[in-house]
């Protein structure tokens, strides 16, 4: 790996099984961050290492692995390879049909070229774009543990709001493992020890007194797909907004997963939502979904969901901005989700029950 800013060479050995038995074996072992790390599109991974800010040994290529399927389940839900390309996910058909929350905020994401490289197992393994994490120069706990945290009495705007620690208030960077959050996704993992499934709301951790481990995820695990449960009672009436600093190619100051089943009389059935850049993790709280069902549509129902889902926000320094922000912005979510599902085209989606 070639060195930058006068950072010194280090070595690091690549592989590219052929099977995921290989994979495994190859990943079997490994502890910490910094070992033996899989790579696919290595959209996140090649800068963090361009920058030493993550030094693996041994790189596992997994790109080439039989995980890049998206199929359907037998029920009715999805499997998503943890191989397969955001691009391709996000404009599959059972995806945009089905899920277009998920679509819409994989779309929000990035860069058409970056979504055409990155994967899905790798967008839930990016890691915080906070400044200080990138910046070897100044400390970081996230980084390397024990050297404090620069950006508490920092630079806050891009910071949490929500489960953030005396330790990291950083916020994960993701717009599509919002999505994934409020669809109730399950992340289905392997290792030499066997296959397990972690649900979404699991896989991403808070800070607490350790900020260096993002996920629960153990090192010697590999993402083999996320599957998500039938959802076509949430495709109708879907929004996920993103307010950024720029209209494209910007992380979120915040970002909003809204879904609600409204029945025929007009009463909400079933509500979901997530919030995105607010925490270290994607974050959802069912008791702010609870207080909408059965309610209407309405700004009375959707203020108190807003009020109950940011309970608790405490601003960083100059971030206060981001409470108000969450709260209108998760608002305007549920009104826009309220007229129907805006589709990738820009046109407003018919009911999933009038397609063929
Ligand atoms: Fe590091 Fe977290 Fe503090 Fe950022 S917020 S400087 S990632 S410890």
């Amino acid at each position: 790996m070639g060195a930058r800013h006068g950072a010194r060479m280090i070595p690091a050995t690549y592989q590219r099984p052929d099977a995921i038995a290989h994979a495994l074996q190859a990943l079997a072992g490994a502890t910490g961050s910094n070992a033996t790390r899989p790579i696919a599109g290595g959209t996140n991974l090649l800068d963090l290492m361009k920058l030493q800010l993550m030094t693996p040994t041994a790189l596992v290529d997994v790109s080439r692995l039989p995980l890049d399927a998206i199929e359907v389940r037998e029920d009715g839900g999805l499997r998503l390879g943890a191989t397969a390309r955001n691009a391709d996910t996000a404009w599959h058909p059972r995806v945009e049909r089905d899920y277009p929350l998920l679509s819409a905020a994989m779309l929000a994401a990035a860069s058409p070229q970056i979504r055409n490289m990155a994967t899905n197992g790798g967008n839930l393994m990016q890691r915080t774009r906070c400044t200080y994490f990138y910046d070897r120069a100044t400390p970081c706990n996230k980084r390397e543990p024990g050297s404090g945290c620069s950006a508490i009495g920092g630079l806050t705007r891009h910071h949490a709001i929500l489960g953030a620690s005396e330790h990291c208030i950083a916020t994960h960077p993701s717009d599509m493992c919002v999505a994934l959050a409020a669809l109730d996704a399950v992340v289905h993992v392997a290792s030499v020890r066997g296959e397990r499934a972690i649900p979404l709301a699991d896989f991403h951790r808070l800070p607490g007194d350790a900020p260096e481990v993002d996920t629960t995820l153990a090192a010697d695990e590999l993402i083999l797909r996320i599957e998500l449960p039938p959802a076509t009672h949430f495709a109708a009436h879907s929004a996920y907004l993103k307010v950024r600093e720029r209209l494209s190619y910007a992380f979120a100051l915040v970002s909003v997963a809204a879904a609600l089943d409204i029945g025929p009389d007009g009463v909400i059935r079933a509500a979901r939502l997530a919030l995105g850049s607010v925490a270290h993790k994607p974050w959802r709280r069912p008791a702010a979904e609870a207080l909408l069902v059965g309610a209407r549509p309405g700004a009375v129902a959707f203020e108190a969901a807003a009020d109950a889902l940011l309970q608790g926000a405490v601003p960083q320094g100059e971030n206060a901005f981001k409470i108000p922000l969450a709260r209108r912005t998760l608002i305007r979510a549920l009104e826009v989700a309220t007229q129907g599902t805006v589709d990738n085209q820009g046109s407003t989606r018919p009911h999933p029950e009038t397609l063929a």
